[in-house]
């Protein structure tokens, strides 16, 4: 028994990279595989007991050997048998051999994916999402989810061909929001269906906009439109956009990053419109 009054059976400490477990989770790097098993893979503790937090269980739970009377490890084991899953205790380099990284997280557990529907936007008071035009960085849409979390915002809306919000770099740029926020995949036709319907604002972001994003009426509900890293928003898209912002450029470079710029807009529609 640990100290959280688990009791912790994981004697065994698998050695070997050839182990089935261990072979599944290696393969989760590959969106083909995430795609297939519907699992993906955080890393850390403090993200592994967040996704707790939020009800989900982890499929498989890998701890590094020496960590089994961690008092945090153990609600995380309980959670992953009583759902069915496996515990695998592992030699350290082996965590490294999972995590692809050096000096790895001591724990890392695969979990569900859970998508949301387009259904499920719906213009509730102070409800704000964000509509990503295909973006393609991880560590963007990661940076996204993570700042969506941090302003309330209820999700992000992936529009077409996205980089997977369940690749490890995104996991890890969204430091445990992906279990926070909900996410939504559309194709571009489906988007501008929903959006001919959406009876509140949609703010579209492009460079050519003339208006101020300081002169935007910002409200909530909302849903913040943000282009492809490199083309920027399509025609379509901006044309479903009930207002077009910019946010002004004074030194040579011709745009902000897509992640900065998010972080912008929903922190100037925060501050207008505070929870
Ligand atoms: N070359 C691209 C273009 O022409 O739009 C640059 C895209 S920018 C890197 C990615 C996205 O971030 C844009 O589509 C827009 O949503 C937002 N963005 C970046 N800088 C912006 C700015 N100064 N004003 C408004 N939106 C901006």
């Amino acid at each position: 028994m640990n100290k959280a009054g688990h009791t912790i059976t994981e004697r065994q400490v698998i050695t070997s990279a050839a182990n089935a477990d261990v072979k599944l989770l290696r393969s989760l790097h590959e969106r083909k595989f995430r795609k297939q098993t519907g699992w993906f893979l955080a890393e850390g503790l403090r993200i592994c007991t967040e996704a707790l937090a939020q009800d989900f269980a982890p499929q498989r739970l890998v701890f590094a050997e020496g960590h089994e009377q961690d008092s945090l490890i153990a609600p995380l084991i309980a959670a992953c048998k009583k759902q069915g899953g496996r515990v695998l205790c592992v030699k350290p380099a082996l965590l490294e051999r999972i995590s692809r990284k050096d000096n790895p997280q001591m724990v890392i557990g695969a979990f569900d994916q859970k998508w949301s529907d387009i259904a499920e936007v719906t213009p509730q008071q102070d409800a704000c999402w964000i509509a990503l035009d295909r973006v393609r960085d991880p560590g963007n849409l990661g940076t996204i989810m993570r700042t969506a979390d941090a302003v309330g915002a209820v999700g992000v809306i992936l529009i077409d061909d996205c980089t997977d919000p369940f690749s490890l770099e995104a996991v890890r740029a969204s430091m445990g929001a992906v279990f926070n926020v909900k996410i939504v995949k559309v194709t571009t036709a489906a988007f501008t269906s929903f959006a001919s319907h959406w009876p509140a604002q949609i703010i579209g972001t492009a460079l050519p906009a003339s208006k101020d994003y300081r002169m935007a009426a910002w409200q909530r509900p909302s849903i913040l439109l943000m282009g492809n890293e490199q083309s920027g928003l399509t025609d379509e898209l901006i044309d479903v956009a009930t207002d077009v912002i910019r946010l002004p450029m004074r030194g040579q470079s011709d745009s902000l990053n897509l992640a900065v710029a998010t972080g912008i807009c929903l922190y100037e529609m925060y501050r207008d419109c505070p929870e």
